[in-house]
């Protein structure tokens, strides 16, 4: 056990790459996929049930928390680790996202952002400084910057801006984390769809000096292909020795597409999110077990996969339950879709370590494209 953070790079194939990343609390195999336990739970999971999906690291949101229960009780409270009784590695966002998606309720100027509770209405205050605090407070392991990301699509000139101010509140974030032996900042790069954007973004970022780095501002509503045209360089952009981690992407082909582009890191509230709403990801697409055609269908939802949803139950059961809407529905699927996402990255960890991720690829492309078994 290491008590510093560092990231080793074990294997690239293309410009894909495996690797680890050591923490005190654990190491992290990299392409990682972080679950998202937006308010102190993996909604419908335990965290030992998360854990055997094959999770290193989970993801936190500081908007959420220091909304509810707020960061100085989650403190007092022994940390969020201890708290919601994850040991493992933990990364919290800066807050500056969940923010910003609130769009009207909130007031921006140089030196931070005021916001209304989405909860109780009432007037909370972030700058670097405090969300610096606040990720401290709940002892986050990897710690994010505090930056602002505008929806896309918007003007060159407001992105150019939005960027520079993130820029200004990356050092103010590095500043403000200050000396925290075996606990990591990322910086956020930024710059919209903009290639040069993104590299002046990138090179500010590299001045100040990070222990890994993101990719923010996508997944915003642009598209995958546009989202993919910037993958297609900004990774590059970005320091090579150090994780560089892609924000709240996303359904199955984009995640492929975006290791494939040299991510390592990446999180998103899909599978938990659409495991309650019926939906779950399988190696021939999506399946949605509300539909009829599944009610007197005795097989599993994958005859393949190891998850307690497939290996238990049959299509029929998921189907009653989610229409009884019985609280197993949603424990089962999230289940079974996080355990798909950490499949998936675990076959491209060895698939790259082993120096055939294409073959991977194209045979991952080639069982969504059969789509869902056939109806019986
Ligand atoms: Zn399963």
């Amino acid at each position: 056990m290491t008590d510093r953070f560092s990231f080793s790079l074990d294997a690239t194939d293309g410009r894909a790459r495996t690797g680890v990343i050591s923490t005190p609390r654990g190491e992290i195999r990299t392409p990682a996929f972080m679950p998202v336990g937006t308010a102190g739970t993996v909604k419908a999971m335990l965290p030992e049930s998360v854990r055997a999906t094959g999770a290193d690291i989970l993801l936190g949101n500081t908007y959420h928390l220091m909304l509810r229960p707020t960061a100085e009780r989650v403190e007092r409270l022994g940390g969020l680790h201890r708290f919601m009784n994850w040991d493992r590695p933990i990364l919290t966002d800066s807050g500056g996202f969940q923010v910003m998606s609130l769009g009207a309720l909130r007031k921006l100027d140089e030196d931070g952002v005021t916001f209304k509770s989405h909860i109780d209405g009432s007037k909370h205050r972030l700058t670097p400084e405090r969300s610096m605090e606040i990720q401290r407070l709940l002892g986050s392991d990897i710690v994010m910057c505090f930056d602002e990301c505008p929806a896309l699509p918007a003007d060159r000139e407001r992105i150019a801006d939005s960027m520079r101010l993130s820029m200004r509140w990356a050092a103010r974030s590095r500043e403000a984390f200050g000396d925290r032996p075996g606990h990591a900042l990322f910086g956020i790069q930024q710059g919209g769809l903009e290639q040069d954007l993104r590299g002046e973004s990138a090179e500010a970022l590299r001045a100040i000096g990070f222990e890994g780095y993101a990719i923010g501002g996508l997944a915003v509503g642009e598209g995958q292909e546009a989202m993919f045209g910037v993958l297609d360089y900004a990774p590059d952009q970005l320091p090579e020795d150090r994780p560089r981690y892609l924000m709240g992407v996303g359904k199955p082909d984009d995640i492929v597409g975006a290791v494939k582009r040299g991510i390592d890191m990446i999180d998103c509230v899909l599978p938990s999110r659409s495991g309650r709403t019926g939906q779950a990801f399988t190696r021939r697409g999506v399946v949605n077990i509300k539909n009829a055609r599944h009610q007197d269908d005795p097989r599993p939802l994958d005859e393949s996969c190891t998850c307690p949803a497939c290996k238990s139950y049959s299509r029929a059961y998921l189907h009653h339950v989610f229409r009884a809407q019985e609280m197993i529905s949603g424990m089962l699927l999230t289940w079974h879709n996080l355990h798909y996402f950490q499949e998936i990255m675990s076959g491209m960890r060895a698939a790259i370590a082993e120096g055939r991720f294409d073959a991977w690829e194209a045979d991952f492309h080639k069982l969504r494209a059969q789509g869902d078994i056939e109806p019986l």
